[in-house]
């Protein structure tokens, strides 16, 4: 006999929650720039500021991190995959939910292939009040979704997410959400294991669905 698991609806941000984006940026600003700024200084989620930079130097930079030959080079977050699997596995879906900017779509279905990551649905949400990103959707759409669980590393999504939508929110940790006020929705996550056990715990998702005492195997 299985254990029955209710299948939820489980949102997943890209960047910094399933793909290690942001600790390049430090050597890429480096070598453009020669400016020294380490990952845990990058206390603001506005990267101009962060890295202490020019419009033009800005503009530049963004560009530069959307290049698809950087996109495809950034590794998996440890354990993102493997829970994103048992997830699956469990029956729920996943929703991966890309704040990017719309020329990045292909490069990021691409990534998202060669790291297995699993997934049911994949959408861009202008999360950031861009312009010109015409398949995205507005918060206000997104607002419209059910989710049971949201893994995110924006503060502000994060707030959204638990405040307007009511939605459980894993935030990963990554230093420029530290600041960050918090929401009773909310848990704070150093990593995929505590997002699992989180969500195990919060969202109702067992973390073995099915025991080895109930298992109906004939071998
Ligand atoms: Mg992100």
């Amino acid at each position: 006999m299985m254990t029955q698991v209710q299948p939820k609806r489980i949102y997943v941000d890209v960047d910094d929650v399933v793909s290690m984006t942001t600790i390049t940026y430090p050597g890429i600003v480096q070598e453009q720039f020669g400016k020294v700024v380490s990952f845990e200084s990058l206390t603001c989620f506005d990267l101009k500021t962060s890295f202490d930079l020019t419009e033009n130097e800005f503009h530049y930079l963004f560009d530069l991190i959307h290049e698809p030959k950087l996109l495809l080079g950034f590794r998996a977050m440890a354990g993102a995959k493997e829970t994103l699997e048992a997830w699956a596995d469990q029956g729920h879906a996943i929703e991966i939910v890309t704040g990017r900017p719309e020329s990045a779509r292909e490069v990021t279905l691409e990534w998202l292939k060669k790291q297995e990551i699993p997934y049911d649905e994949f959408i861009m949400v202008d999360k950031y009040k861009r312009q010109g990103n015409d398949l995205a959707i507005s918060k206000a759409e997104l607002a419209q979704r059910p989710y049971d669980l949201a893994v995110e590393d924006s503060g502000d999504m994060a707030i959204f997410l638990a405040g307007q939508m009511g939605v459980e929110v894993a935030l990963v940790d990554q230093p420029w959400n530290r600041s960050c006020s918090g929401h009773e929705n909310m848990v704070r996550c150093m990593d995929w294991q505590q997002i699992r056990a989180m969500a195990a715990q919060a969202v109702i998702l067992p973390e073995n669905p099915s025991t080895d005492i109930n298992k109906d195997e004939t071998k």
